[in-house]
């Protein structure tokens, strides 16, 4: 019988869980599936149990499956709710749709196949002559075939500043996803959200919702909001234009070039940016190095509030709030937090520091963004697995180091033969992969990978 682990229940594990039961084998498998939180099949991102937290890709982009594109949308019909193709559903339906299809697989499963549920944190993953162990916090020790890294997304990192000090206030939040904050943030308080991007949306969202008067103000380097999202035309695609191309500078121009021509014929620039997807992997993967340097350094953000766009009715909300001056973008290095009695004072200003503004408020989130720094995450499990050497971090400390097809890659630079992952772990090495469109054609692939390999 051949095992195979799963660390992480949100909807890597979730997605490659499913395709385990479904894939034919010749032989009896036994997975086990590995998730720290109580519940398996949300994650991060599907765990709200808010209904103004949306879904920021349309609902005929989100099967779980790649070979039936209209599974989800099938799903939502079945099951009475009355969404458009095109409409930005609740998150937390999508949740329920995922375990949906994960109670379907286990039911429809063959014989072969058997699945234990471990609601445990793993804590360290070692190899003993060609067997592979995994530890849990209660020193128990699992032992197995495969591993597959389904971890995902961590908690935002706390600024670095010279007074550390405001971490330890009980009106510092370092994570954004905890369904609880806003009920323990006073209504009448004003509130710096650290991060511009669409989980600080989804904090201004949950606080309006929830009666909040004081003032909010959300801070970035570069002070960017995330574009709405519009209708969209296909645009043709030009991938053959820029297939190989190996300087950013070219890339850039090309995109530009074929924005205007969008523009010019009455398309928007968001269909050129859409044509890409399917290919934005490729893209990254034929740029060294330095030109995925020069990327991120020089158009990182500009990608970010282009490619992964908010829906048009959470835009509009913020922007209404912006007008009524209840809520303000704010542009910005934070230099410094001072924690007081009550409130905490800031500052913050340009780049090279030769403007500097204060604020005073009472409570900060941290919306930074998920840590793919894996130097930086804290987690017991990432932790030893670095200091062991099994993993290491891509060269853009954008995620882990691995082959194409999600094979780890350890400190020796060797691809090990057991140990695999998918989703945002990979973003260093695929760039486009955090989103389900991506994850859901790699939990099909690694499924496949992982029953078939047999080194
Ligand atoms: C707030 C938010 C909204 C998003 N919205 C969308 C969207 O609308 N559409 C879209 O396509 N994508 C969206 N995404 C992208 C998202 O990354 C993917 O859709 C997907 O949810 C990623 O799932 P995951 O399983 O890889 O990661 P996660 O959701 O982070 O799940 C990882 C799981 O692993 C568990 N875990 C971690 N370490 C251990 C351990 N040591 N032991 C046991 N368990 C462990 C965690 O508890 C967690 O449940 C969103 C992301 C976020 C954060």
């Amino acid at each position: 019988m051949k095992s195979i682990a799963i660390i992480g229940g949100g909807a890597s594990g979730t997605l490659s869980l499913i395709n385990l039961l479904k894939e034919k084998t010749s032989e009896q498998i036994h997975v086990h599936a590995i998730e720290k939180e109580t519940e398996y099949g949300l994650g991060f991102a599907y765990s709200t149990d808010k209904d103004f937290h949306l879904l920021n890709v349309p609902a005929h982009n989100m099967s779980a499956f790649p070979d039936n594109k209209s599974d989800f949308t099938d799903w939502l019909n079945k099951n009475g709710y009355s969404y458009d193709v095109a409409d930005f559903v609740p998150r937390k339906i999508y949740g329920r749709y995922l375990r949906d299809c994960l109670d379907k697989a286990i039911k429809n499963k063959s014989d072969d196949v058997t699945v234990t549920f471990i609601n445990k944190e793993a804590v360290r993953i070692y190899n003993e002559s060609s067997r592979t162990f995994i530890q849990f916090t209660d020193d128990e020790i699992l032992e197995t075939d495969k591993v597959i890294l389904a971890f995902g997304n961590f908690k935002p990192s706390n600024l670095r500043l010279e007074d550390m000090n405001y971490i330890s206030s009980k009106n510092y939040y370092q994570n954004p996803w905890m369904n609880d904050i806003s009920e323990r943030i006073n209504k009448s308080s004003d509130v710096l959200i650290l991060g511009t991007g669409l989980t600080m949306t989804d904090f201004v969202l949950t606080l309006m919702n929830n009666g909040h008067e004081g003032k909010i103000y959300a801070i970035s380097r570069n002070g960017l909001l995330t574009m709405p999202s519009a209708p969209t035309k296909p645009y043709p695609s030009f991938y053959e234009e820029i297939k190989g191309v190996k300087a950013f500078y070219e890339l850039l121009k090309s995109i530009n070039r074929h924005i205007k021509i969008a523009q010019n014929t009455g398309m928007d620039w968001r269909s050129v940016i859409d044509c890409l997807r399917p290919h934005s992997s490729a893209i990254w993967i034929a740029l060294p190095p330095d030109e995925k340097r020069k990327f991120m350094k020089r158009a990182g953000h500009l990608w970010a509030v282009a490619r992964h766009r908010m829906p048009r009715a959470c835009y509009d909300k913020l922007s209404d709030l912006r007008s009524k001056e209840r809520f303000e973008i704010l542009k910005g290095k934070i230099l410094e937090i001072k924690q007081n009695d009550s409130s905490m004072s800031i500052k913050y200003g340009s780049k090279d520091s030769r403007e500097i503004n204060t604020l005073t408020i009472d409570s900060i989130i941290n919306c930074t963004g998920t840590e793919t720094d894996y130097e930086k995450i804290d987690s017991p499990l990432i932790k030893n697995l670095m200091m062991e050497g099994i993993i290491r971090k891509d060269e853009l400390s954008l995620g882990l180091d691995a082959t194409v097809d999600g094979r780890i890659i350890g400190k020796l630079g060797m691809a090990t033969r057991n140990i695999f992952t998918l989703g945002p772990p990979l973003k260093g090495v695929l760039w486009e992969t955090t989103a389900i469109p991506e994850i859901r054609q790699q939990a099909k692939a690694i499924a496949r990978l992982v029953l078939n390999d047999e080194s």
